[in-house]
């Protein structure tokens, strides 16, 4: 059996380091426009550590679970799909990669954003293009304050604000932080506490709260914002702009059924499959973007191909959240644990998401202790 799976994120690797262990003889195959896998959960931390400490190179990654890497970034035109099931073989510039199941992990990216030259996004930290910006800050010198703006209050957002801000202090960086986002509430999705509780840590750092305010754009040392209510337009004076607006599935979202077979016209593709942030499973299970949900979509894929391949029931994907958290910064964090109104804040949830980060590392290393 070949199985082909398209990107080497957390829900691609779950799905090949799973088969491995469900089919030991089948032959795998990653495709992947980027040489290494990123653990995009880590990417705040770049921040005090190298880029090249929170990658993973495909090839290291191949040899030790056996599968074949290609790097190719594949195009995919809304009628693809149809052509590649009937094919049962994938288009590469080298020629066709025959198949008997594909796999789609492609994952998300920041949708399109006016923006200037002192703004990051999280394809150019990707891209090992934080380093330079943030150095910029540490050597700032002067009475006055680097002025920063964090646009976006979701996890990402939130998590290089605190972040930023710890370093700031730790490393002496002379810094003053804001945080824009659109909505007049934080993680409206979490309850109420998560709220409350990050409110409290802005007043305590002095960081600068724009609830309900639009970002507009980027101009000569500022950003232009305009408030969601109001329209009342204003101006932002800013040197380095991170925006961090959410991001969209790419190429697109693709609908599955609950085994995770995408759906083309309402119908499953027999040999098509989809997992992580480009996938909304149509059953109960989480259909969040993050890494708890792409790991438990990658795995159950894996499963669901394993037991096709030996005439057994695929199973539905049912996976329900066990708890989330985030880092704020060195030994602050917030999350839930077991049910949503069980909120854990402060050095023990930074404690659980440290452990969480250590689990995937060693995820990585053949150890897995993931609850499916
Ligand atoms: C700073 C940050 C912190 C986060 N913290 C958390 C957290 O604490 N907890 C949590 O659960 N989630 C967190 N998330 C979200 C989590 O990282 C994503 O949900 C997760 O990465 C999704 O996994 P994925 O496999 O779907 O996609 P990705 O991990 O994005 O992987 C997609 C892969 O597909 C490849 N690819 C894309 N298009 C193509 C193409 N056309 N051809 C070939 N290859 C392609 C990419 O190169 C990439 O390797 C965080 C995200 C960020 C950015």
């Amino acid at each position: 059996m070949d199985v082909v799976v398209i990107g080497g994120g957390y829900a691609g690797l779950s799905c090949l380091l799973s088969l491995r262990r469900l089919c030991p003889e089948a032959r795998l195959h990653l495709v992947d426009g980027r040489v290494s896998h990123v653990k995009l959960t880590r990417l705040h931390q770049t921040l005090r550590r190298p880029f090249s400490e929170i990658v993973c190179p495909f090839a290291l990654l191949a040899e030790k679970f056996g599968f074949s890497f290609i790097q190719a970034e594949i195009d995919m035109p809304e009628t693809c799909l149809a052509d590649w099931q009937a094919a049962k073989a994938l288009p590469l510039p080298q020629g066709d990669l025959p198949f008997d199941y594909l796999v789609i992990a492609t994952g998300a990216r920041t949708p399109p954003l006016p923006r200037g030259k002192s703004s990051l996004t999280r394809e150019d930290l990707l891209s090992g293009a934080g380093e330079q910006a943030f150095q910029k800050i540490s050597r700032r010198e002067g009475g006055c304050p680097m002025e920063v703006a964090v646009v976006g209050g979701g996890a990402t957002g939130l998590q290089f604000l605190f972040e930023l801000r710890s370093v700031a202090a730790e490393e002496n960086w002379p810094v003053h932080l804001h945080l824009v986002d659109l909505l007049p509430r934080l993680l409206p999705g979490y309850p109420e506490g998560f709220d409350l509780y990050l409110r409290k840590r802005f007043r305590e750092l002095d960081i600068d709260y724009l609830p309900g305010a639009s970002y507009l754009g980027q101009e000569d040392g500022g950003i232009s914002l305009q408030s969601a209510g109001e329209h009342v337009a204003m101006t932002l004076a800013c040197d380095l702009v991170l925006l961090f607006p959410g991001v969209a599935a790419v190429p697109r979202l693709f609908e599955t059924n609950r085994y995770g077979q995408v759906l083309d016209e309402g119908l499953p593709l027999e040999n098509i499959y989809a997992a992580g942030d480009c996938s909304h499973f149509l059953s109960k299970g989480l259909n969040a973007q993050t890494a708890q949900a792409a790991l438990r979509k990658g795995a159950l894929v894996a499963e669901n191909i394993a037991h096709a391949q030996v005439g057994r029931r695929r199973k539905a994907y049912l996976y329900r959240e066990i708890g989330y958290f985030i880092s704020l910064g060195s030994g602050d964090g917030l999350g839930w644990l077991g049910w949503r109104g069980n909120l854990l804040s402060g050095t023990a949830a930074f404690a659980i998401k440290e452990a969480l980060e250590t689990q995937y590392d060693l995820f990585l290393r053949g150890i897995d202790s993931y609850l499916k």
